[in-house]
């Protein structure tokens, strides 16, 4: 049986690359984390070969007594996390958890109400190429254009209008806490389901330090792989008297085998989760967030004609503001990715420029507060990132940004066993 290196040199030198690529620059991707080595060896555990369709105890196939372990440890910690009353862990991704959940309390046909993709919304969430703006009738809602905060009295205007089957509330691009209180209200007056997408803020309500849905939410999906730093999956919660619907959708509505390998790492993930050590890196990720949002909220910045879309941020984000820069937002990942900070362009609300090119970044703390970035070295990040999308960048800047870069990777070295190691 042949080493990874022997058997594929071709894949294995582009995961030693990317090892690399992980090691040597920042990552600042929203939506990314680094996964703890006990997730990864899970992950790639021989758990991989199990077929195991059904849930545990209740199998389609034999010798699941090991999976069947598993797959209930990671029920009952995320539960147990969430404080929630049911938990379906197959989903394979954020969005088959979405899909599932829509399954399971919609027909085609219903009408959902979703915050608009343009204003920070997912795909799922009633994008018209997406199964959910082909299979459901989709109304959107969206963020004020005085304070860029999600416009509640719109959300109603809309349910009273529409009288959708469900509210989903929950975003990709956007910086401030939503009123969980007032969707609920707003779903109990024209009798439609809640669901949260909590996929991007489930570490920070994890460590309880940004306010939970689950109270008040039908159904709650998360991705497990963003700041709640697990395996790259889905997880659908819900109130007990949904289970059952739930399980069926999941299973055998969208998926065959569950990915027991992959659950086992969740499982590994939401133990990891409860501790005080993730409550710890949370605290910096959002703190993190702040010294960058204020940073780029400074006279010089604004100068360059850049700011921060609703004047600051709540979470683990930061959403930049190039609407009145010269700085498109595909200049600008350039620039930050020339100096080895990796970013992605995001269209903002109201944007000028068309979607390929935008007018907005994201910046997310998730992954570097992982890797042990504190208050000092968000500063550091915030001042490079700043100069970069200020100053002219210049083959003598470039270098200089790069090299105070480097010094920070090299602080915080990344899985410094897997060097050299055949990964
Ligand atoms: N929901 C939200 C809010 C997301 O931001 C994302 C991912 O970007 C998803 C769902 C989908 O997750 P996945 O990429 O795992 O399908």
């Amino acid at each position: 049986d042949l080493e990874l290196s022997e058997l594929d040199p071709d894949v294995h030198t582009a995961v030693t690359a990317e090892l690399h690529r992980q090691q040597s620059t920042l990552e600042m991707i929203a939506s990314e984390n680094f996964a703890p080595s006990a997730v990864m060896q899970a992950q790639g555990s021989v758990l991989t070969n199990k077929y195991a369709e059904g849930y545990p105890g209740r199998r389609y196939y034999g010798g699941c007594e090991h999976v069947d372990v598993v797959e209930q440890l990671a029920i009952d910690r995320v539960k147990a996390l969430f404080g929630a009353e049911a938990a379906n862990v197959q989903p394979h991704s954020g969005a088959q958890a979405n899909a599932a959940a829509m399954f399971a309390l919609l027909d085609p046909g219903d009408t959902i109400l979703g915050l608009d993709l343009a204003h920070g919304g997912h795909l799922t969430h009633g994008m018209r190429l997406n199964y959910s703006g082909k299979l459901y009738d989709v109304v959107a809602y969206h963020v004020r254009e005085s304070d860029l905060c999600v416009d509640m009295e719109e959300v109603e205007r809309l349910a009273r209008q529409h009288r959708p089957k469900m509210i989903v509330a929950g975003w990709s691009a956007y910086s401030r806490q939503l009123d969980f209180a007032e969707f609920r209200r707003t779903a109990d007056l024209v009798g439609a389901y809640l669901m949260v997408d909590m996929a991007h803020f489930a570490g920070l309500v994890a460590a309880g330090l940004h306010p939970s849905p689950v109270p008040y939410a039908d159904v709650v999906t998360t991705t497990t792989h963003k700041t709640l730093g697990g395996p790259r999956g889905g997880v659908i919660l819900s109130k007990a008297e949904l289970a059952k619907k739930i399980n069926s959708a999941v299973f055998p509505g969208q998926q065959g085998g569950p990915l027991e390998h992959v659950i086992a790492a969740k499982a590994v993930a939401f133990k990891v989760a409860a501790t005080e050590e993730f409550r710890e890196r949370q605290q910096r990720t959002l703190d993190g967030a702040r010294v960058l949002a204020d940073r780029l909220l400074a006279d010089d910045v604004r100068d360059a004609g850049i700011s921060v879309l609703t004047g600051g941020t709540q979470v683990h984000l930061v959403l930049v503001d190039l609407r009145n820069s010269t700085l498109d937002g595909q200049q600008a990942e350039d620039r930050l990715h020339r100096i080895g900070i990796t970013v992605n362009r995001n269209a903002v609300p109201f944007d000028p420029r068309p979607p390929m090119v935008s007018s907005g970044l994201r910046i997310g703390t998730p992954a570097l507060a992982t890797r042990g970035f504190g208050t000092t070295e968000f500063r550091e990040v915030a001042d490079i990132i700043a100069t970069a999308l200020t100053d002219e960048l210049t083959d003598d800047v470039a270098v200089e940004l790069r090299d105070r870069v480097a010094a920070l990777a090299a602080k915080f070295p990344l899985y410094p066993h897997l060097n050299g190691a055949s990964v």
